[in-house]
């Protein structure tokens, strides 16, 4: 079976645009995936060295609100089946509190995080790796996936992990 990478992060950062770049949609479907559900999307990233499953999730809000626990309980679902958490974040929102809880509850998991600050495009890349540096996660990378910049790069960090 593929080594399993999972986007999570609040929702509107990019993880759709995400995962479609890194699938080319193409592959979007993975049918002999145990425990596909519609609520986590997989697809095969088959633009690196070697190929890997893709996982997009609803997001998690942050925010403890009834509404949210089914598409949390997917995220979960989806981080204990996942090798290597990428956690994505909105670079023109900046860092909000909602992002520690979400990353509070990706580092209990143990698993390897890569911090992937999405819609850099049109700003500062090193103002902006600068404040996200304050997450404290080792491995963290500037992008805009919708015109994708620096997914090639994401896709170089991720691979070695795998
Ligand atoms: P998700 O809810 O995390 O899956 O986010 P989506 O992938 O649906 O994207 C939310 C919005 O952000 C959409 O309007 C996208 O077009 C926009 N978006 C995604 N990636 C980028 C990016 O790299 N730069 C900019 N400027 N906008 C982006
Ligand atoms: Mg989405």
């Amino acid at each position: 079976m593929l080594p399993v990478v999972a986007l999570v992060g609040r929702p509107n950062v990019g993880k759709s645009t995400l995962f479609n770049v890194l699938t080319r949609s193409r592959d979007a479907l993975v049918a002999d995936m145990p425990g596909v559900t519609r609520d986590r999307h997989y697809g095969v990233c088959r633009s690196g060295e070697r190929p890997f499953v893709v996982v997009d999730t609803g997001g998690l809000s942050g925010v403890d609100d009834a509404m949210d626990v089914l598409t949390a309980k997917q995220v979960r679902l989806a981080i204990d089946e996942a090798n290597v958490l990428v956690f994505v974040v909105d670079a023109r929102e900046g860092l909000l509190p909602q992002d520690y809880v979400i990353l509070n509850e990706l580092r209990r998991s143990g698993k390897t995080i890569i911090a992937a600050v999405n819609k850099t495009d049109g700003l500062e890349e090193d103002a902006v790796l600068a404040e996200f540096s304050a997450f404290g996660v080792g491995k963290i990378l500037p992008l805009s996936a919708a015109h994708n910049r620096g997914t090639a790069d994401l896709i170089e960090m991720v691979l070695p992990l795998l």
